[in-house]
């Protein structure tokens, strides 16, 4: 008895899901705008005031920007093609956007990258072998009284590195009577010397990958530096080591840049908030580091310090002087 009845609804269940099916489909085209919302919309070509950073380097037509080569996650050299990856080249990328218009893709054939180790970055600035440095680059005080920093656009903390399974180094001043490796020219080495003036330092190097080398064959027993710089390392060897998660420090990333251009200092610190508010710093996180496993966090304040006012005005940084 019923059968007819059922066969009869069939068809039109059939007719009302392709009904709403194609209506699910035609109406998608009010929420168009979730297309190109991450897709990487063009930005147009701005214009600045003529005599500014900005309209000159657009009128050079490329950017020459100091990042490290062999730090993964934050600006490592890609030997297949050649090209510098991670989050720092991604700030960049961003900052490059803004001057020269166009997508990050375009953006990026603008820059031309530059290998910068810690202690050349304030030279290399002074001497304008660089339009700007991005490079895991700390704020403070005494760089402050010889370059300028835009951001912070990233916090750090200086942690230890040790093989995996080691369990004697628990917290810094467990480095005293230790071999330990840092760099060069970094704020890591200055405060590893404070906070643990028994430690052994003898075996440092100019980069970071030279002292994980070290750390592997056994020339020393721990490496300290910023965490994220050693979760890269991790990262790149799994298994092989260890963070002691005990940081001891805060390291402000800033975009370091010639001392006194205070326009140019203030367009990088409205680029870098725009990135915080649009997703673009965000997607620069994930796309790099948050391919670790890292959550991307939220964006650190920037800090428009008055030029000139550097020495004892900053409450940028806990790290000590580095000369
Ligand atoms: N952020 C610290 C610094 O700027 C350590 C990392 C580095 O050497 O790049 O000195």
């Amino acid at each position: 008895m019923n059968r007819p009845t059922t066969r009869g609804r069939w068809p039109l269940a059939a007719l009302l899901l392709i009904l709403a099916l194609i209506a699910g489909a035609c109406g998608g085209d009010d929420d168009e705008p979730t297309v190109g919302a991450n897709a990487e919309p063009p930005a147009t070509k701005p214009t600045f005031p003529q005599g500014t950073a900005m309209a000159a380097l657009q009128t050079k037509g490329k950017l020459t920007v100091g990042t490290k080569f062999d730090q993964p996650l934050f600006g490592l050299k890609n030997p297949v093609t050649n090209k510098v990856e991670g989050f720092d080249v991604e700030i960049a990328k961003i900052v490059a956007q803004a001057i020269f218009g166009g997508t990050l893709a375009e953006a990026e054939s603008k820059i031309e990258f530059v290998e910068t180790v810690s202690a050349n970055r304030e030279p290399f600035i002074q001497e304008g072998k660089v339009d700007m440095v991005v490079a895991t680059y700390t704020i403070n005080n005494a760089r402050k009284e010889r370059v300028d920093f835009a951001g912070p656009y990233y916090i750090a903390g200086q942690d230890i590195l040790v093989k995996s399974g080691d369990t004697s180094i628990k917290s810094v001043t467990d480095l005293n009577g230790k071999k330990v490796c840092s760099v060069t020219g970094s704020t890591s080495i200055n405060n590893v010397k404070e906070k643990a003036p028994q430690s052994d330092i003898s075996t440092s190097f100019g980069t970071y990958s030279l002292c994980v080398e070290a750390l592997a064959d056994g020339r020393v027993q721990a490496v300290t530096t910023d965490d994220i710089i050693l979760l890269g390392f991790i990262a790149d060897n799994p298994g092989k080591y260890q963070l002691v998660k005990a940081p001891f420090t805060t390291e402000n990333y800033g975009i370091g840049m010639k001392r006194g251009d205070d326009a140019f200092r203030t367009f990088i610190n409205d680029t870098l908030e725009k990135s915080y508010g649009n997703g673009a710093w965000k997607k620069a996180f994930e796309d790099t580091v948050g391919k670790s496993g890292q959550q991307a966090p939220q964006p650190p304040k920037v800090d428009r310090y008055t030029a000139g006012a550097a020495a004892g005005s900053s409450t940028t940084t806990t790290s000590t002087t580095v000369r």
